[in-house]
């Protein structure tokens, strides 16, 4: 599903920063795994390039038998969109939107109708313990349930790899298990390819291999 051939990444900066080092990788279809490491070793900017959100410098990115690279926008989001759905820390919840609306917004991008994309989101966020919560804003729910209606908008549109970057990292120990619990069901009864990427040793023992970097090295396994 996911194979990296010696990626490298450098931030152009002032000074020129070398945070990928020859990563390889592969990530097999209905994986459930977890890349950790320490603060500022290359992870999000590992999954960001998993998710077609940066670019690389040198090597080759296979997602689902494609090379990735030099896509342009529009390939870059219509592959994106089509496979992939994206969790945050943060997670990135439109504040003037409701549960629902926030839930449907990527089917508006597809251009699916209102009624359709409403009925679709109020299944998704049934799918996650959320219906009585449809309609409230993200401001009036706690972050277990802020980061579910995360879940179910990064769902609607059913893509087959998830990533998430430090999704627990907001959330209370009791709420990261549950969180974390939610991921294992997409995983175990979806098939759904998990990538995590954690500083949190608890949440890398949640899911089933850990990939470790150091100072933007994968340790060897
Ligand atoms: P992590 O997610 O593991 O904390 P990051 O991938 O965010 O690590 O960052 C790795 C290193 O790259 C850090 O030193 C960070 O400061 C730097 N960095 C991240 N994004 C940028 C950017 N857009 N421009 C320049 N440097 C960056
Ligand atoms: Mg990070």
């Amino acid at each position: 599903m996911i194979t990296l051939k010696d990626v490298n990444k450098t931030y152009f900066g002032a000074v020129p920063l070398h945070v990928l080092h020859d990563i390889n990788l592969h990530i097999g279809r209905g994986e459930l795994v977890s890349i950790m490491g320490a603060s500022g070793s290359g992870k999000s900017t590992l999954l960001n390039i998993l998710g077609i959100l940066d670019s690389y410098d040198s090597g080759e990115y296979w997602l689902d038998g494609h090379l990735i690279r030099n896509l342009g926008e529009n390939r870059a989001a219509e592959t994106r969109n089509r496979l992939i759905g994206f969790v945050f820390q943060s997670f990135n919840l439109i504040g003037y939107k409701d549960a629902v609306d926030n839930v449907a917004l990527p089917l508006f991008y597809q251009g699916v109708g209102r009624r359709k994309r409403r009925q679709m989101a109020m299944e998704q966020l049934d799918r996650l313990g959320l219906a009585d919560r449809a309609h409230h804003l993200p401001g009036e729910l706690s972050g277990g349930q802020k980061q579910r209606v995360a879940l179910a908008r990064a769902l609607i549109t059913n893509p087959s790899i998830i990533l998430a970057d430090e999704p627990t990292g907001a959330l209370d120990s009791t709420t990261s298990k549950e969180v974390m619990q939610i991921f294992r069901e997409l995983n175990a009864d979806l098939g759904k390819t998990i990538v995590i990427v954690t500083h949190d040793p608890g949440v890398g023992a949640q899911t089933n291999r850990v990939i470790r970097i150091v100072d933007g090295r994968i340790e060897q396994q």
